[in-house]
């Protein structure tokens, strides 16, 4: 994990979906914010009034203190910029949303790519540094090193050429070893908005992947099928 320093923007997520809480922190990490997490409101809430982040990004269904009401008590004492997360699609939501004083508002599911614009527009707006990137720790798993700055992976220091996606998704499973996902999960967290296919997407995905990982890919034993359920990743 990069260290913290002065110049980086402090970003404190508020999130109760682990999945999303992780992908978020990971993709603000490797834009290079100062990055903090809670999963419950009142944690949130307690971060934020103890260590003032530059940007707040918070859902609104959260267990302890909701997302509008932690938004409501901050606007009281701070203008510090915050992006509201929520499941609930409609222009009442979103009203709703911003009429609590939230700057900016998106509905879930989201591009990580738009909620970064986003997260960079307001940054800026608000006068905070802009963010310096900083070196992304390697990941080792087994003979696998995944270095997620270089977006490089080498099996025993040699490296493996990968397309884009497949490099997406062997960062995915490094990352959540021994659980299984569901095709339309992994779809969700590592296609996203970019993704123009179907669930066979993943499995050929997943075909190509196996081509370079396992030891004999016609009998996979690191990225393993789960029948009726999905994939999962040894390590
Ligand atoms: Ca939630």
């Amino acid at each position: 994990m990069a260290t913290a320093n002065a110049t980086q923007p402090k970003v404190l997520v508020v999130e109760d979906e682990d999945t999303l809480l992780f992908t978020l922190a990971h993709n603000l990490r490797r834009e290079g914010y100062a990055v903090r997490t809670a999963s419950r409101g009142d944690d949130g809430l307690k971060m934020a009034r103890e260590e003032p982040p530059d940007l707040i990004i918070l859902d609104v269904m959260l267990p302890g203190v909701d997302g509008v009401q932690i938004c409501r008590l901050l606007r009281r004492d701070s203008d510090v910029p915050i992006i509201m997360l929520t499941a609930l699609g409609g222009e009442r939501d979103r009203v709703a949303g911003l009429d609590i004083g939230a700057d900016d508002y998106l509905p879930k599911p989201f591009g990580m790519r738009e909620l970064l614009a986003r997260v960079r527009a307001l940054l800026r707006r608000s006068g905070a540094r802009p963010a310096k990137i900083s070196p992304t720790p390697v990941l080792t798993s087994g003979d696998f090193q995944l270095d997620p700055g270089r977006r490089e992976a080498r099996r025993g220091g040699e490296l493996l050429r990968m397309k884009p996606k497949e490099f997406d998704l062997l960062l995915f499973f490094t990352q959540h070893p021994g659980r299984v996902f569901s095709r339309e999960q992994i779809l969700d967290q590592v296609w996203g908005d970019d993704f123009f296919g179907g669930p066979r997407t993943v499995d050929v995905h997943v075909r190509w992947l196996r081509q370079k990982i396992e030891p004999d890919p016609a009998n996979p034993v690191r990225l393993r099928t789960v029948r009726g359920s999905g994939y999962l990743f040894e390590g």
